[in-house]
């Protein structure tokens, strides 16, 4: 029996509920819904225009419907009245194939057909700005080296204790709060957990962040690149692949502690990197985090080419202890549900295709980049990944070639919108159109 969230808003005293999705472009959606009314919409779902948001959709569709899933319910621990649920759309009773936590859904299936088991950890993170955007919130943050200063971080206590309170009452265990490489830049980590949990969990994220800054008059933002002298907002993963409570990764033998499986995964990794740059690093503004000049601090801490390696930070991929490793590609901008669904899709053509992710490099990429010509480079731009992307066939076998074209069709249609007016130039400074339209990712 699935949980009564009717019964559980009486005994929560849950007022309202937002029922939740998350379109194609990562847009957090919701309904407002008093818990009065939950009953119905538990069973039928809150109606959606698709069209109004970024799904491939028309105005003549039909309304599509978002049921909640009552197991992603959080009762907000800053606002107790509301309850938020994650929901999966449908329209005309089927599921809304591209749309984003239907597609993580898929994949996990078709792992679960293996008897495996994704597990992920992700590291958001993100600056707290000016509420125009042009500037840093705390004008006192300017040094050079600024990761992990204490006073910079201490100067946010408030704000950050707040959400490490929320998360901890959550359950989620976080574990650590600090100041990133970059002024004004924060990471905070919780323990990892299933995939679909783990999505959920860094939509949640992402909302509550912004929620709670606004709330101490801060405006926060995961925008890959907001400023180009500073590192950007990474997104790092960290995977490993389970059968039950067994780490189907480990391999204590192994040098790096992996497993001919984890290694086969990591071959599909390697080989669908590029196309997954579109689903990674998804929007214009991402592509002056990778592939970029060194910042500030000396280092991007992001990658420029697609390589692997043991605890080394310069490389795409870092194994940095026995049975998993960390994927450092994908940036703030990322959909939390295709950034999961992107990682099993790839591992699953590795595990299938028994693919070999060749010798792990053991060098300083950032300097050592010209003695390994023939290693394959990520993306230059959005429009190379979405190039990418179309002629990828593995990825158009695992998300169904009309979920690739819509997906393509959305971006083109973005990409266009922004060539009105700009260029994309590493080199200038970050545009208007590109913090207009990604401040708020
Ligand atoms: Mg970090």
């Amino acid at each position: 029996m699935p949980k009564n969230l009717s019964k559980i808003a009486k005994a929560k005293k849950i007022k309202y509920f937002l029922i939740s999705f998350v379109d194609l472009f990562g847009v957090l959606r919701s309904k407002l819904v008093p818990a009065q009314a939950i009953g119905d919409m538990q069973k039928d779902g809150a109606g959606f225009a698709g069209f109004a948001t970024w799904l491939d959709m028309t105005p003549a569709d039909s309304d599509m419907f978002g049921v909640p899933d009552p197991d992603s319910l959080i009762q907000l621990p800053w606002n107790k009245e509301i309850g938020w649920l994650a929901s999966d759309l449908y329209m005309d009773g089927k599921p809304v194939k591209a749309s984003p936590r239907i597609m993580l859904k898929e994949q996990i299936k078709k792992m679960s057909q293996k008897k495996l088991q994704m597990k992920s950890g992700v590291e958001c993170e993100y600056f707290l700005i000016s509420e125009d955007g042009h500037s840093l919130a705390d004008k006192r943050d300017i040094q050079s080296k600024p990761c992990y200063d204490q006073s910079a971080l201490m100067r946010r206590y408030d704000l950050i204790k707040e959400i490490c309170d929320c998360m901890l009452e959550m359950g989620w265990k976080p574990y650590q709060n600090d100041h990133e490489d970059a002024n004004g830049q924060f990471e905070m980590n919780w323990d990892y957990s299933d995939s679909l949990i783990t999505a959920d969990r860094h939509v949640f994220f992402k909302f509550m962040v912004k929620s709670l800054a606004e709330k101490h008059g801060l405006r926060a933002t995961f925008m890959p690149k907001p400023f180009s002298n500073l590192t950007g907002n990474g997104c790092h993963a960290h995977v490993s692949v389970w059968n039950g409570k067994i780490n189907k990764f480990l391999d204590n033998k192994d040098q790096l502690g992996l497993s001919k499986l984890a290694y086969n995964f990591l071959g599909g990794i390697m080989n669908n990197t590029q196309a997954l740059s579109a689903f990674f690093n998804p929007t214009i503004n991402s592509y002056r985090r990778i592939n970029a000049p060194p910042t500030k601090s000396g280092a991007t801490w992001s990658p420029s080419s697609i390589s692997y390696t043991g605890n080394n930070r310069t490389h795409m991929i870092r194994i940095p202890d026995k049975g998993r490793f960390e994927l450092r590609l994908m940036d703030g901008s990322a959909n939390p549900y295709l950034l999961q669904a992107g990682i099993i899709a790839a591992g699953l053509e590795g595990i299938n295709k028994k693919l070999n992710p060749g010798k792990p490099l053991h060098c300083n990429m950032y300097e050592d980049y010209k003695k390994y010509p023939k290693l394959k480079k990520l993306p230059n731009d959005i429009n190379q990944a979405i190039a990418m992307l179309q002629n990828s066939k593995a990825l158009s076998k695992a998300f169904g070639s009309d979920v690739i074209k819509s997906y393509i069709k959305l971006k083109k249609s973005e990409i266009k919108n922004f060539k009105v007016r700009n260029d994309f130039n590493k080199r200038k400074p970050v545009s208007q159109w590109e913090k207009d339209n990604t401040l708020d990712c």
